[in-house]
Parts: C-alpha cells; sequence; structure tokens
C-alpha cells in the first residue's frame, strides 16, 4: 500500500491512499479521533505502530473515496521522534569523499570515512512539493539522494521512501550541518514495506538539471537496513514513525539556486524539487 500525507482544504493534514488513479481520502477511517495538529500527530506514529490492524479499513475506504488528482503532497511522515542518518555506508562514496574533503576541508578526516549513525533535526523535513531553500552560508551544498526507512511497530521497517540529506560540506558536527529547513525532503508518498519488496532490489537515481549524478543497488549498501536499525536501536530505541536515511551512494555534489533535482527509487515514486 502507498500512503501519502496531503494539504486538506483547511490546511490539515489529510491521510491519503495512493491509487492508480489518484489520491483517495481515507482520514475518516482511522478507527481514532483524527488529531490535525502536526506538533503532536500522534494519530501517524500510531498507524505506523498499528498499520496491520487498520490495514484492512484504509483498503475498503480508498476503494469507496473518488480519488483526487491535484492535491498536494506533503512528506510522508510527522514528528518524528528522531531521524537517524547513517554515514559512509557506500564503498564508492567513501572513496570519492576523500577527494571531496580534500577540497572542502583541505583534508582528510579518517573518522568520518567509518560507518556510523548521527542525528538530523526533525525541523529539517520538508515534502514534494516544496522547494530547498539554501541558507546563507560558505561551503558547497551537496545532494545526497538515499533510501529512506519509516519504522513501524518493534522498530521494523514499516515502509520506504525516497530522501535527499542535503549538506554543508564544511568544518563541524554533521547535525549542524545537515538540520537546516527543507535539508531532508522526502515523498511523494511512503510505500508500505510488504509492496516495495527488498532494497537489494531497488536503484537509487539522482538528476541535476537534467544530468544523472547518482545511480546507485540499494543492494551496494556496506552495512544493510536490517543491520543500521539494529545498531541504531542499540543506541537510542528507535519508536515508530522515525526516519532512517541509509547513507548516501556516489555522485555527491554541489547544488546551486535555480537548479532542479529529481531524485527516484524503483517502487517508490520520484520527486522533482527546485531549489532557490
Ligand atoms: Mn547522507
Amino acid at each position: 500500500m502507498r500512503l501519502a500525507i496531503f494539504d486538506g482544504r483547511d490546511g490539515e493534514n489529510r491521510l491519503g491512499v495512493v491509487t492508480g488513479t489518484g489520491i483517495a481520502d481515507v482520514t475518516d477511517a482511522l478507527p481514532w479521533p483524527h488529531d490535525p495538529d502536526p506538533l503532536t500527530a500522534g494519530w501517524w506514529r500510531r498507524m505506523c505502530r498499528d498499520f496491520a490492524e487498520v490495514r484492512p479499513a484504509l483498503e475498503k475506504a480508498a476503494e469507496r473515496a473518488p480519488p483526487a488528482r491535484d492535491v498536494r503532497l506533503r512528506a510522508p511522515v510527522l514528528s518524528p521522534s528522531k531521524i537517524v542518518a547513517a554515514a559512509s555506508n557506500y564503498a564508492a562514496h567513501v572513496a570519492e569523499m576523500h577527494d571531496v574533503q580534500r577540497r572542502t576541508l583541505g583534508r582528510v578526516e579518517p573518522w568520518m570515512m567509518e560507518f556510523d549513525v548521527f542525528l538530523k533535526s526533525p525541523t529539517s523535513v520538508s515534502g514534494p512539493a516544496d522547494d530547498i531553500m539554501l541558507p546563507p552560508v560558505e561551503g558547497e551544498i551537496h545532494h545526497e539522494a538515499e533510501l529512506v526507512a519509516i519504522i513501524g511497530a518493534g522498530g521494523r521497517p514499516f515502509g520506504y521512501t525516497v530522501g535527499l540529506d542535503i549538506t554543508v560540506r564544511a568544518e563541524g558536527d554533521r547535525s549542524r550541518r545537515k538540520s537546516y529547513a527543507t535539508f531532508s525532503p522526502l515523498g511523494p508518498w511512503l510505500t508500505t514495506a510488504d509492496e516495495a519488496g527488498s532494497p537489494a532490489g531497488m536503484d537509487i537515481e539522482l538528476e541535476r538539471n537534467g544530468v544523472i549524478r547518482q545511480q546507485v543497488s540499494a543492494g551496494d549498501m556496506l552495512v544493510p537496513v536490517g543491520d543500521i536499525i539494529a545498531y541504531a536501536d542499540g543506541i537510542m530505541p528507535l519508536l515508530p514513525g522515525d526516519v532512517l536515511f541509509t547513507g548516501a551512494p556516489p555522485g555527491v555534489g554541489p547544488i546551486a539556486a535555480g537548479d532542479t533535482l529529481r531524485a527516484r527509487i524503483t517502487g517508490l515514486g520520484e520527486m522533482r524539487l527546485r531549489v532557490r
């Protein structure tokens, strides 16, 4: 099943099922009161946890609801308790970072070449209809198109989506350099894990202004999704609705105002984003 969050008439968050013909509004099929407040957003995290229970009602509602075509999609996550991101998870990316660091830092930081996890601020999330806003900072700002998992019950992946881990290449901590507003575009929707299939069969691709910059099989990850989750969960328990970036494929590079980026992953859809 493909689940979307979209703008309701009053600007509230509505839950949609993506069908062959559009987005079916299934919000009212959830068996608990809908809480439109994005600050609390407990209904979304609860759905990530209890999806197996509510799925039949959502499927039935999706068959009945008239599909809408021209809705404004938002990121398919709401108020995650945290965004965990993997670093150095593709060998070819680790290799290219030697050159990138020599250019942007004037040296190579060996600790940054090791697999690990770090945190991005949940306020960095933006949706597939939002522009990426570049902050006025020194240094290159890079695209990292990544497979993103959304956590469900028992710390298992509930679903997957396409994400960009936008990054300032400069001195200092990753959490600062990757947490500006709009530095975590997610979308266009969440595809549940059963429908998405194994990440090993997914290709990740990013185009900048029509030129392919990143293209890799998610099967090339050094640490597969289940092992990233196990590692992160042993440090900071992953809660339903949490977001996991699984690491940058090779081909990262600078973006600039006026650019158009297209990020797509097999079976998960595509986002077209403008940079401002
Ligand atoms: Mn990344």
